[in-house]
Parts: C-alpha cells; structure tokens; sequence
C-alpha cells in the first residue's frame, strides 16, 4: 500500500485558538483554521516564525491547551471523542526542557512509564536510553547532564509509551551545531524504525534537510503545505540591490529578472534565480541599459521572502 491509501498520522480541521486576555496580555487569536494532514512514515515539518502558532498547535494535540475550534485527530483518534487513545498515540518532546533535577534519566524513564501506564515488563528504559546515547548516564543525575543530553532524555521520555507519533517542539532553537546535527541523526534514525516524527522550526534550513514535506505557518493561518523539494523551489531566488547614478524613470527589463522593483528614486532591486544566473550577469544587464552602478548588496531570498512570495501568489 503506498502512503497516500493510509490514512493520515494527524488530522486537523479548521484549528481556532483564541487565548483570553490575562493581565496586560490582550485576547489573541493565535490559530485561525488550520487544516493539514500529516501523513503516515513522514518526517513533517511545521515551520513558522516566533508566534505563529506552532507551540498552540503542538499544545492542543498534547491535551495541553483547550482549542476553541475544530477538531483534530491522532492516529485515527479524536482528542475530544477518544482523548485516552488520542495520547497513547502521541509523544511530546515540549519546546522547554523541564526535570526534576534530583532523579538519574533511568527513574525520569520509569516514572513516566508509570504515568502512561505501560507494565513493568513492557518497559525499556534502558533499551531507549541506548538509543538516544544515554546508556552511560542511566544513573547519574539529571542536573548533571549537558543540555544535550538532556534534550535527548526528553526524547526518550517522549517515546516510553512506543508512540506511532513523535512531536518535537524547537528541538533545536539555542543548539549548537553539533548537538544539532546529532538530533537530527537521532530524530532520522527514530523515522527508519517506522516512527512519524512532526518538528516545529522557525529555521528554513533545518526543515528543508530533515522533512519530506512542510508546511508553513504564519499569524495562526497555513500560508503553504508542500513537498520539501517544492517549496525549496521557491526559496532559490537571490536579490541584488544597486544604487544607480540616475533616476529611475523606466524599469529595466530582461527575461532572467523574476521582479524588479525601484527603492526609492535611485535604488532597484532585483531579483533572480540563483541557479540560471548570477549578480554579475544583472549587473552587466543594467549597465547595458545604460546605468551606472554606484553601490551594490546581494542577499539570498530567506523565510521571509518565501512567505512574502507566498502570501501574496495567495492574494494574486
Ligand atoms: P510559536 O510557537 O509559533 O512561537 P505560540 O503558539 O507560542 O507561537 O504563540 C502564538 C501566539 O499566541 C503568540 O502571539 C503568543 O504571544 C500567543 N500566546 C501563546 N500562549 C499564550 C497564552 N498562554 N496566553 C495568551 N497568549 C498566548
Ligand atoms: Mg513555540
């Protein structure tokens, strides 16, 4: 059977948040409809900047926060209908690290096995420590790990249940770039044995190496659910920004520009394909419309400019 015949790992529809005004804080509707699926074997990333919504999204399948509206599913389970089998399917590994410092990762393993329930002699703390390269530290105490290792001991505390699901909030915000790497490693190694692994980023770059599909998040609403290889597309764009020795009074035009657009009356951005051409080829091309360059930047088109490029392809 080929993937799109299963049905999905998580299914949302129409996700309303609206958090009540607290204190100083005023009301915020921080989702306003999402609907995705997440399919089945994937690792699926929910990328979105600082307040998107990603952690309200995360913290509604935990059974974490109350939404307000629709509805979502996990492994076939409803969160309202059937919220015992809808947590039984899902592991969180939560965007703060929280422990209580004086337990070693062997009895944070336990305990929670304990919590969800799972009998002695289906545990495996031990197994899942190994996994996650903790096997040395099964009795030390946590206040004594790294905070790598104490990134990896969520993980594992995330999988004692043997979830078919594996949710990790920013698994990688304030990381260095070893640590990084090796979740990454872990997180791909957690999919080969059949796991579906959701992550939330706001890093363009950390999606693009680890999922097969993302989708995009912006001010509580879904901008983009693609492909990797899609979306990548359309984050190939570069942008050089000249100042010309003129007024700009026609754009200049040529079939490898994708935008120009004037920046006050002697600045032009343009904006191009990095693969099928380069700077100097634009800047060649404005010379010989009879400009002269005064000042030059180029900048890579980033998150910012996908989401740009895609909300307003959604307003076109
Ligand atoms: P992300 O994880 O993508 O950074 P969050 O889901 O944490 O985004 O936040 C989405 C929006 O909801 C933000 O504007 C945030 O300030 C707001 N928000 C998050 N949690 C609460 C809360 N408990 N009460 C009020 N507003 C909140
Ligand atoms: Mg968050």
């Amino acid at each position: 059977m080929s993937t799109t015949e299963l049905p999905p790992a998580i299914r949302i529809r129409d996700l309303v948040k609206r958090y009540a005004p607290a204190g100083k804080a005023p009301a915020k509707e921080a989702l306003k409809g999402v609907s995705f699926d997440v399919p089945q074997g994937q690792i699926f990333g929910l990328l979105g900047p600082n307040g998107a919504g990603k952690s309200t999204l995360i913290n509604i399948l935990a059974g974490l926060v109350n939404k307000t509206g629709g509805s979502a599913e996990i492994w076939g389970f409803d969160i309202d209908a059937d919220p015992r089998n809808a947590k039984r399917s899902i592991g969180i590994v939560p965007q703060e690290i929280v422990f209580d410092p004086f337990f070693t990762p062997f009895e944070v393993l336990e305990n929670q096995a304990g919590l969800y329930g799972v009998p002695k002699a289906a545990r495996r703390s031990l197994e899942l420590l190994g996994q996650v390269h903790l096997a040395d530290k099964a009795n030390a105490y946590a206040r004594t790990l790294s905070g790598g290792m104490k990134r990896r001991l969520l993980i594992a505390k995330a999988m004692v249940h043997t979830p078919p699901v594996l949710v990790l909030d920013e698994p990688t915000a304030g990381v260095d770039v070893e640590l990084r790497r090796q979740l990454w490693e872990l997180v791909s190694e957690l999919n080969h044995h059949g796991v579906t692994v959701v992550l939330t980023t706001h890093y363009l770059e950390e999606a693009e190496q680890l999922c097969n599909r993302i989708a995009i998040i912006n001010h509580g609403e879904l901008i983009a659910n693609k492909p990797t290889r899609e979306l990548v597309e359309m984050a190939r764009e570069k942008i050089v920004v000249l100042t010309l020795d003129r007024e700009v009074t026609e754009l200049p035009s040529h079939p490898a520009f994708l935008k120009c657009a004037k920046v006050g009356d002697h600045g032009l951005e343009v904006t191009f394909d990095k693969d099928r051409t380069n700077a100097g080829e634009i800047l060649s091309q404005i010379q010989g419309q009879g400009f002269g360059i005064v000042d030059v930047t180029t900048r890579e088109a980033d998150l910012e400019d996908v989401f740009v490029h895609l909300t307003s392809s959604a307003a076109a």
